[in-house]
């Protein structure tokens, strides 16, 4: 059994964060990077927006720079999964995928969000033929070929602009007549000529022998107006929004209707004495890299001061 100060769960920024600070305050702190390690951002091509690269940063450089930081003031990074959390008394015991059991003062959750899908059955049938929540990990797959992407946020016109750079041509599939991007965003969607925006149209079905060749999609569903036809496509991509990694703790932990994991405002505490939460985990607003790695200095510092009145 190994006796620790602070357990990290998870290595976004907001993981990464966390270990830089709880190293720097000399706390025996060990980080699990989890099944994608650097998370989310390693997803994303350019990142533009965070603090201190005017030229934007490759997503997965910034992730690597973070993990070296991370591990400069002590902390022991492992590329593992925790399994098992039990948070009804401490110190906290946890388990990891190698049956490792760890006794720790204080719990850094900062775990993340996964893609959502529509929920459609051809999803699942075409998983990996067709069907992809990531367009830079797939966008490769689909070089002069035809595609969709579903959504009208940041992320859905992000993943139009990437694969409208590849791809012959992309439909960006909106249900709503709007896109509820942010400005620029918007307008680069709008002024790229191969894409092409289906608003007020929902997705329904795929179709296709070898892989998605097709979708069903319908115009003003449920409108007398009301409009169904078939586009043409190669790949189906899903940009719809994110749910939290909350499954683990979601028995000891105060969540949202979504499943976020509810802190004290201004702070990261948690319901859980000693049980921090950051990053997108704990965020259904801001989805950001910059936000997140505040909040992972926020668990940390937070973290420290528990353990030094306890
Ligand atoms: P959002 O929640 O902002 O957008 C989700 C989009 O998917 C909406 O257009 C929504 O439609 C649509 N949608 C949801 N469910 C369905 C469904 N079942 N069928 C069809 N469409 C659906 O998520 P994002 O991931 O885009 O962004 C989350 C946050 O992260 C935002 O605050 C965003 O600004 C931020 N972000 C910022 C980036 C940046 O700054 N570079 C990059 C990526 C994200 P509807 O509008 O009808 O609800």
């Amino acid at each position: 059994m190994e006796k620790i100060d602070t357990l990290i769960i998870g290595s976004g920024p907001a993981g990464y964060t966390a270990a830089i600070y709880a190293g720097r305050a000399n706390l025996k702190t060990i980080l699990y990077s989890g099944l994608q390690p650097g998370g989310q951002l390693t997803t994303t091509s350019e990142v533009e927006n965070f603090p201190g690269y005017p030229q934007g940063v490759d997503g997965n450089q910034l992730m690597m720079d973070l993990r070296e930081q991370a591990g400069r003031f002590g902390t022991e990074i492992r590329d593992g999964e925790i399994v098992k959390a039990d948070l009804s008394s401490r110190p906290f015991h946890c388990v990891d995928d190698r049956g490792n059991e760890i006794e720790a003062r204080s719990v850094i959750i900062a775990t993340g969000a996964t893609a959502k899908y529509l929920g459609l059955p051809d999803e699942e049938k075409y998983r990996g033929q067709g069907v992809s929540a990531c367009a830079t990990c797939d966008g490769f797959f689909y070089r002069k070929k035809v595609v969709a992407v579903v959504g009208g946020g940041d992320t859905a016109c992000e993943e139009a602009m990437y694969l409208s750079s590849l791809a012959a041509k992309v439909y960006l599939i909106v249900r709503k007549p709007f896109l509820r991007a942010t400005e620029i965003m918007k307008q680069r969607v709008i002024d790229k000529e191969n894409i092409e925006i289906l608003f007020e149209h929902n997705t329904v079905g795929l179709f296709g022998e070898n892989g998605v060749e097709g979708a069903h999609v319908v115009k003003r569903l449920g409108e007398p107006d009301e409009e169904r036809y078939d586009i043409a496509i190669d790949g189906f991509f899903l940009a719809i929004g994110h749910k939290p990694n909350t499954e683990l703790f979601k028995e000891y932990l105060d969540l949202d209707a979504q499943g976020f994991i509810k802190t004290v405002p201004g702070t990261s505490k948690t319901n859980v004495e000693g049980v921090f939460a950051a990053g997108d985990v704990a965020d259904p607003n801001y989805r950001q890299g910059v936000v997140a790695a505040g909040s992972g200095a926020m668990a940390a510092i937070d973290a420290d001061r528990f353990l030094q009145a306890n």
